[in-house]
């Protein structure tokens, strides 16, 4: 399996429409073009993929939680694809993994706190229950992969 050096030295041949800087964290950003990697001893290069297929697949801002969902589901399919090119060992469970965590945030996001119903969203930040009419809002996305989202313009 290839270090996230040597890796990054690859990508930034294969893909020189994009910048590649190291940070504490792996993230896509739209509005810089720009991948972020971390090169620490067990960050798994697989998450580079994954911030990469973002890039690949144009993923920017989203209005709905669900479509952050859906972009995860995407990218994750894009990076089964990217692996086999680079010879990144990718298991099934860290895609799942990866996942449910989506799922579950958008489960916790999207149920009404009175009646436990499942609201649809109205706007960014809130949501509103059909069932009993019940408004809510919705803070700030606490999981790291979601803030990648909102790097500013
Ligand atoms: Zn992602
Ligand atoms: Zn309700």
């Amino acid at each position: 399996m290839p270090s996230i050096a040597s890796l990054i030295s690859k990508l930034q041949t294969d893909y020189p429409q994009f910048l590649f800087k190291k940070n504490s964290q792996f993230l896509w950003s739209p509005s810089e073009q720009t991948i972020y990697y971390t090169d620490t001893n067990n960050a798994d290069p697989i998450f580079l993929l994954h911030e990469l297929a973002h890039g690949l697949l144009g993923h920017s801002d989203y209005d709905h939680d669900i479509e952050l969902v859906a972009m995860e589901r995407k990218a994750w399919g894009k990076v089964v694809d990217l692996a086999r090119e680079y010879e990144v060992t990718i298991s099934d469970e860290i895609i799942q993994s990866n996942l449910d965590t989506y799922r579950d945030w958008l489960h916790s996001r999207s149920t009404c706190p009175d009646c436990q119903a499942t609201g649809i969203q109205i706007n960014k930040k809130s949501y509103s229950c059909l069932a009993c009419n019940r408004n809510w809002r919705v803070n700030d996305a606490r999981i790291c992969a979601l803030r990648r989202y909102r790097i500013k313009k």
